[in-house]
């Protein structure tokens, strides 16, 4: 009784929260200010805010995501070093995940660090997650909204930024909005 009455409350608010995710669906690829508020939404579980508002199936990905697009951000591939468009690129704006669309790095983060990826000091706050990858030897990041595979975070490797962390992101997992 009161239980169950829980338990389809609980049920009606998931069921009202997932039709909030498809406005991207409804919208058209990459649904801007309309899409972000939802991520942002979120539900809580256990007080923690979850961000991983946008999910879709492969074959959702697939329909979205160029080949290359989904080997990177779906199947945690890497693009060839010193191959990706903004690998030298130091333009003023936003680089914006190219899965989702949600903002990940200012420009202002972004140094040359030589390594052939492009590498922020620090991500937007709450947009990036990290989980130590299975060999224990590297830290993956992903983005927050989607779970697309970005790259890896290396830290204390000596890069004067405010950090002292390298986010080694593939080019293909983003995609960069001009200040103006
Ligand atoms: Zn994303």
């Amino acid at each position: 009784m009161t239980s169950s009455f829980y338990l389809s409350a609980a049920s009606n608010l998931f069921t009202t929260t997932t039709t909030h995710l498809n406005p991207n669906r409804l919208l058209g690829f990459g649904g801007g200010f309309i899409r972000f508020p939802a991520a942002k939404r979120g539900f809580r579980r256990g007080g923690v805010l979850a961000m991983a508002a946008v999910e879709k199936s492969n074959e959702e990905w697939r329909a979205i995501l160029s080949p290359e697009q989904f080997r990177i951000l779906r199947q945690k591939g890497t693009e060839y070093p010193g191959t990706g468009p903004y690998d030298k690129f130091y333009d003023e704006g936003v680089y914006s995940c190219a899965g989702c669309a949600t903002p990940l790095y200012k420009s202002t983060a972004k140094f040359n660090s030589g390594c052939g990826w492009p590498a922020f000091f620090e991500g937007l706050p709450g947009a990036i997650n990290r989980h130590a990858d299975p060999d224990g030897m590297r830290v993956e990041i992903t983005c927050a909204a989607c779970g697309g595979h970005l790259g890896h975070v290396f830290k204390g490797e000596g890069f004067r930024t405010p950090t002292d962390e390298r986010h080694c992101v593939n080019s293909v997992s983003l995609k960069f909005t001009p200040a103006n």
